[in-house]
This record gives C-alpha cells, sequence and structure tokens, in this order.
C-alpha cells in the first residue's frame, strides 16, 4: 500500500470542464475529457503495480437498491472492468448481501431490503444496470448464496479483533473499492472505509459493526412459538422451559432469526453508541487492507453527492456540486480528501447543506447534515455521528493517513497538459 513516510498521494480528476476545450480538441479526441474516460485511466494508473498477469480482481461497489436512484452509473464501472482487463487482471464486479434473512414485501411484491437474498439481489443489480452483458464479466455477490459463511481475519482493534470477509472477495488476489462518495445518515460519511469496512464483509462481519453483543432473547416477550427455529440455519435456537434460547457456541450472528419473530423478542439490536461504530468500521477496513498486504486501491466517485446512502429511495439534492473522481492506494487519504473538497465547495440552495446552515465554503457539512438528520429521526438517539472517528479509528489501526498529497491530473486534453493538444 502506498501509505508513503510522507503523505499518502490521491489522485483527482475535475467533473468540472474548461470553458475553451471544445475548439483545440478534434473530434476525434473529445471522449478524452469525458468522466469516464478518465476514470478508465485513473484506475490504471492506481492499479499499475498492483495488478499482476493473471490475477483475480474484486471490484467492489454497491448495487444501490430498488427504487435508488444515487448509486454509481453502471458505465463507470464497465470502463474500469475494461482498463483491469486490459492489465491482465481477471475482474469481477461484486456487493455482499444485507444482514438478516428475509427480504420483506409490500401488497404490491415490492421488495424491502432486496439485498439479504440472493434472487433479488441479483434482480436488483440488474434493474439498476448491473449484469454480466453490461459489465462484460462476472457480476455475483461475494458471499452468495446465503452470507454464511466468511474468511476470518484477526484484526487488533480496540473494538474490532476479527473481520469476516465475504468469501468471494477473500479469494480474490485484488481488492478495488469504487464508491459512491455521499453523505450518510449514520455515519456521516459514505465512501471507500465504508465500502471496505463495511462491504466486504458477510453478514457476521456486518453484525459486528453494528453491536457489541451476541443476539439473546427476551423471554418476557418470548411466546416460545417456535417460529425462530427452523429460520437459523445453524440449529443454534432450542426451547426451553417453552422459551426460546440462542446457543452462542453454534451462533454465526447472521441476524435471519430476528426476521421471523412475531414479538420482537430478540434483543440484541441496542446498537452500540454510532461513534463506536464508526471506530469498527474504520478497524475492520484496516484489517481487509492488511489481508490484501498491499494489493488493494480504491476510487471514489464524488458525483451526486446526496445527503443519503446509496440504500434510501430517498436521498434529495445533491448538498454540493459534482467535484470528480479520486483514486488512492489509502483509503483513509481519499476519504479524507473528498470531506475536504467537499467542505471546501459551496452548498447547493435548497440542499440539506442549506436547511443545516453550511452553504459557505469551509464549513464542516457532513457532521452537521447527520446531526439534522439524526434529530429528525423518530426513535433514534440523539448521537451525532462523526466521520472524524471513523478515520482516526482506521489510521491508527494502520488502515492509511489522514495527510494526503492532492495530485490533480487529466488524462485527456488540458489546459495545462499541452503535450495532449491536437
Ligand atoms: S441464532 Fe444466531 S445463527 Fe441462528 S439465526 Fe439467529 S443469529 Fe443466526
Ligand atoms: S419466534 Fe420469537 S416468540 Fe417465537 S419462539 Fe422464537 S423468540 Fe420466541
Amino acid at each position: 500500500m502506498e501509505v508513503l513516510a510522507f503523505r499518502s498521494k490521491v489522485y483527482f480528476v475535475s467533473a468540472n470542464v474548461p470553458v475553451d476545450y471544445i475548439p483545440k480538441v478534434p473530434p476525434t479526441k473529445w471522449y478524452t475529457h469525458s468522466l469516464v474516460y478518465q476514470t478508465k485511466e485513473l484506475a490504471g494508473k492506481i492499479l499499475e503495480d498492483i495488478i499482476s498477469p493473471g490475477d483475480t480482481v474484486a471490484i467492489k461497489i454497491h448495487f444501490g437498491e430498488r427504487y435508488t436512484q444515487c448509486y454509481i452509473r453502471p458505465v463507470y464501472v464497465r470502463k474500469i472492468v475494461e482498463k483491469v482487463k486490459e492489465m491482465g487482471g481477471k475482474p469481477f464486479v461484486c456487493d455482499t448481501l444485507f444482514s438478516g434473512g428475509k427480504v420483506l414485501h409490500d401488497e404490491g411484491g415490492e421488495a424491502l431490503w432486496s439485498r439479504r437474498d440472493l434472487e433479488e439481489g441479483l434482480k436488483t443489480a440488474a434493474m439498476n444496470g448491473f449484469t454480466p452483458e453490461t459489465m462484460d464479466c462476472p457480476v455475483i455477490f461475494a458471499d452468495a448464496p446465503k452470507g454464511l459463511k466468511s474468511v476470518e481475519f484477526d484484526v487488533n482493534g480496540r473494538f474490532i479483533k476479527k473481520v469476516y470477509i465475504a468469501p468471494a472477495i477473500a479469494e480474490a488476489d485484488v481488492l478495488l473499492s469504487v464508491a459512491h462518495f455521499k453523505c450518510h445518515d449514520v455515519m456521516s460519511v459514505g465512501g471507500a472505509l465504508k465500502n471496505i469496512g463495511v462491504g466486504c464483509q458477510s453478514k457476521q462481519g456486518k453484525w459486528w459493526i453494528h453491536h457489541n453483543t451476541k443476539l439473546e432473547v427476551d423471554w418476557e416477550k418470548c411466546n416460545g412459538c417456535g417460529k425462530c427455529i427452523p429460520a437459523c440455519p445453524t440449529n443454534a435456537i432450542v426451547l426451553s422451559e417453552g422459551k426460546a434460547k440462542i446457543i452462542p457456541e453454534k451462533c454465526i450472528d447472521c441476524a435471519f432469526c430476528i426476521d421471523y419473530c412475531p414479538t420482537e423478542a430478540f434483543i440484541s439490536r441496542i446498537f452500540p453508541d454510532v461513534l463506536e461504530q464508526e471506530s469498527r468500521i474504520g478497524e475492520a477496513a484496516a484489517g481487509i487492507i492488511k489481508y490484501f498486504r498491499g494489493k488493494c486501491a480504491c476510487i471514489n466517485l464524488a458525483i451526486d453527492i446526496v445527503p443519503l446512502c446509496d440504500c434510501d429511495p430517498f436521498v434529495g439534492i445533491p448538498i454540493v456540486p459534482n467535484l470528480g473522481v479520486f483514486a488512492s492506494k489509502d483509503p483513509v487519504a481519499v476519504d479524507r480528501a473528498c470531506i475536504d473538497m467537499v467542505n471546501n465547495s459551496p452548498g447547493i440552495p435548497g440542499s440539506m447543506a442549506e436547511a443545516a446552515g453550511v452553504m459557505e465554503r469551509g464549513a464542516e457539512k457532513f457532521n452537521a447534515i447527520a446531526r439534522l438528520r439524526w434529530k429528525a429521526t423518530p426513535g433514534a438517539a440523539h448521537v451525532a455521528p462523526d466521520w472524524r472517528v471513523m478515520l482516526e479509528a482506521a489510521e491508527k489501526a494502520g488502515a492509511g493517513k489522514q495527510d494526503y498529497e492532492l495530485i490533480e491530473i487529466n488524462f485527456g486534453y488540458s489546459p495545462r497538459n499541452s503535450g495532449n493538444k491536437p
């Protein structure tokens, strides 16, 4: 990993276009100013000393959910796939299954939390544009078919002692995180660290991001109906004195049983404090980075920087204008570079940036907006998320560093790059 003695390098391609580029570029070169083209070349830049011919490359993205709008546009991923192939790698595009065991449907049959299930999840991926045909490579859930198996790897974090890497990701030679960078109402920001620390783990790993104890049954609430027993894939639930009881040694923290209980008797839904969750993500990301021993890189697309995450069908309007694409071998640095540029950008009128009073350049936007959302969410504890906690935990655990060097780059025509002028 390129965590240098000094600062980590973060490459940046701006979404902006110089006003004079059209007259100076022949039509045959117009495409070189496309952000899609630039992203492809950026992928080559950060992967050039990582990919060896024949390497399997896991391109970890978020497929989005049903009716969501602001996940990564598929064409960016398609072009990254092409670049990986040009470099001799064997890419596959993947996501992981969501915690829990049951896809809920409304009366019209629409799926909620479709990525809990392989079939529904792949349908969502296809609806959102990610298929083997559009990507020209396999498109999979890396912990298919049920998210129950993981490759465990020890981590010496304050909170996280083990990560549970989705098997197909763990078997890859190279991990390339391709994240949509945006706000997140629980974690404040969603970028490379979240895509790796949460997104590369199977259901058990996701459990230990969001919880700090194993699941238990509240016997006051349990009526002994037994519906949870067949739902458990490891036979970890037995009836004792007419009540359900979990055998901890058999339990793999998949959360399947919760969805089948009519009385909401499972009680480890008590999440740790949100700041502890932020630390857990940072530490888990560090563990996964270490597992790949330097064969890991990150691309953040800071486009459609909306206030909410890629699972949400209601994301609002972007808080700042599109910035561009950031890439680095250091997930901490790439997230920090995105955060800094967003905070140094002007807010968009009418967006949550205005509602939070953080329109001016230099105003911290993510925590301010997350705090506002947190307060507006019924039943949520009023604990303010803080991205700094996640980045500091990741840095302390060895995922990378927040001290970075931003290198603006343009692979096509640029006024600063006369060598590429026609
Ligand atoms: S008891 Fe444990 S293993 Fe069984 S369904 Fe519940 S969380 Fe999963
Ligand atoms: S499904 Fe719920 S109420 Fe029924 S036995 Fe299991 S824990 Fe008890």
